[in-house]
């Protein structure tokens, strides 16, 4: 076995490869929530610091009467903030009144960390920058609607600007979070890794064990031992695999012991006119028999039956292996039966039985083979003829219920009938109720396998009654034979 293409490979390459993408994804999306989440909080808590702050610059303000020494006092408790942020605690105490000690007194201005603080005069000029990028510079009065403007009495005296800042701790601290969460990632993926790998080769033994038995099993059939059976354990889909292997093993040793059957059966029906005729030649040349037109009758009615054994056989297989050509037309039914019971009427007659029929009128015309339906009727009516003694009748009948039911052809005797043991037989090859007396008149035993084969070829159904022995149910007569056959 080749063990790249093993399923070993190709399952714990699945496993990886799974484990592989989703701590990517994973890594991936943590990082752009984390950054996400720090912009998003770094934001608001800017917003709620501006506010804070606003009253306490109008304050200075109104003490200073400018903004002039502004700078100092920001960057002051700007220098508090951030250490507070650091230190990641307020000083708890509430919010403070006095000026530079309740800004910052609040432990949600931990958030401030990273932000970006500009403070405006009335005409936009920055007079504060945390960032020191913009002191002295004119803003745009886009940028200033987004600030807070600070009043007094109603009139701004400048405006206040918090952001997150572009190179803020902000982003170095998701950086921070960002690679703790990417090494944790990493070493869960190593775990997930080993762990894929160990259950991995787990499972492929798990699931292969019956796998192996399965191709045990299936290479002594190969090898020609057809008893080779997998035993079959819960119902998963292995299971149901195991028994239609075990199922096809049945049906392969059933067709084998048919097989050999068969054999034997052609090979003993071959050897008893095959023995006759070499009996009788025997006989001639030792002058034991007389070489006369008798005797060569005896043997042309033994090699007679010796060729219609080979065709009868040769019929049966091209039929069983669906290779007989049917020359299907539409045929009236009833017209065919009369044909062929005026056929057979002499031969009745010279038993003393009443052959009849009785036939519904208006039948659709069926598509079938007129030569192969001859046939399969001949088969029966002459059965029939062979199991019905002196005075009985045979009837043909045929009848539909409904134009888009199946035509029904039955032959019906008041002969011997079949006992219960033989019914479901009787379409067997070489099978004979009564096998001293079928010799004894010819018969074979194909017939009625001939005729099933036939009738199936057409797509019809074939069934037998025989309620002579079946008390219960006794209908007067001794054998039926029912065919169905679906109009086209
Ligand atoms: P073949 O038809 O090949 O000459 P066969 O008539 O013995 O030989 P089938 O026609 O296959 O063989 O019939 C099989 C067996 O079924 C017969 O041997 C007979 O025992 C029984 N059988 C068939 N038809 C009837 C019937 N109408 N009444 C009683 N038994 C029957
Ligand atoms: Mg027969």
């Amino acid at each position: 076995m080749n063990m790249k293409n093993s399923w070993l490979f190709k399952l714990l390459g699945a496993f990886l490869v799974i484990i592989a993408i989703g701590g990517l994804v994973t890594s991936f999306l943590t990082s752009r929530a984390t950054l996400r989440a720090f912009n998003l909080y770094t934001t608001r808590s800017g917003q709620i610091w501006a506010q804070r702050l606003a009253p306490d610059l109008v304050e200075y303000y109104e003490l200073n009467n400018s903004w002039q020494g502004v700078d100092v006092f920001l960057e002051a408790s700007w220098m508090t903030q951030q250490h507070q942020a650091m230190m990641g605690q307020g000083n708890g105490n509430g919010n403070g009144k006095g000026l530079g000690q309740g800004l910052f007194s609040d432990n949600s201005m931990m958030g401030a960390l990273g932000q970006r603080l500009i403070l405006t005069d009335q005409q936009g000029m920055v007079v504060y920058d945390s960032l020191d990028e913009f002191t002295g510079i004119q803003l745009a009065p886009s940028e200033i609607k987004k600030g807070i403007p600070i009043l007094i009495d109603n009139k701004s005296v400048g405006t206040l600007l918090i952001t997150p800042g572009s190179l803020s701790a902000s982003s170095s601290l998701s950086n921070e979070f960002q690679v703790s969460v990417r090494r944790a990632v990493i070493s869960s993926g190593l775990i997930a890794g080993i762990t894929a790998l160990a259950l991995g080769i787990f499972l492929f033994f798990q699931i292969t064990a019956p796998m192996r038995k399965l191709r045990k099993a299936a290479s002594a059939i190969a090898d020609g031992d057809l008893s080779q059976r997998v035993e079959i354990q819960g119902q998963d889909e292995f299971a149901q695999l195991g028994e239609t292997f075990n199922q096809m093993a049945a049906n392969l040793s059933q067709a084998e012991l048919h097989r050999q059957h068969l054999m034997a059966d052609v090979a003993h029906e071959l050897r008893t006119p095959l023995t006759a005729i070499q009996g009788t030649v025997e006989g001639m040349q030792d002058g034991v028999l007389p070489c006369d037109s008798e005797q060569l009758n005896a043997l042309l009615a033994e090699t007679t039956l010796l060729n219609r054994l080979i065709e009868d056989l040769r019929l049966l297989s091209l039929a069983e292996t669906n290779q007989l050509k049917l020359l299907r037309q539409p045929i009236e039914i009833n017209s065919l039966i009369t044909q062929i019971l005026e056929r057979i009427q002499p031969q009745a007659r010279m038993n003393d039985i009443n052959l009849d029929h009785s036939l519904q009128d208006g039948l659709p015309a069926l598509q079938l083979d007129p030569d192969r339906i001859t046939q399969i009727l001949t088969n029966l009516i002459t059965n029939a003829l062979r199991y019905t003694p002196k005075h009985g009748s045979i009837q043909v009948a045929t009848s539909q219920k409904d134009t888009t039911d199946a035509v029904t052809i039955s032959v019906t005797d008041t002969g011997t009938g079949i006992t219960t043991q033989d019914l479901p037989h009787v379409f067997d090859r070489f099978y004979r109720a009564d096998k001293s007396r079928s010799r004894a008149s010819g018969g074979s035993g194909l017939g009625l396998a001939i005729v099933k084969e036939l009738v199936e070829a057409h797509g019809g159904t074939i069934k037998v009654e025989s309620p002579v022995f079946d008390t219960d149910d006794h209908q007067g007569y001794g054998t039926r034979f029912i065919m169905h056959f679906p109009p086209q």
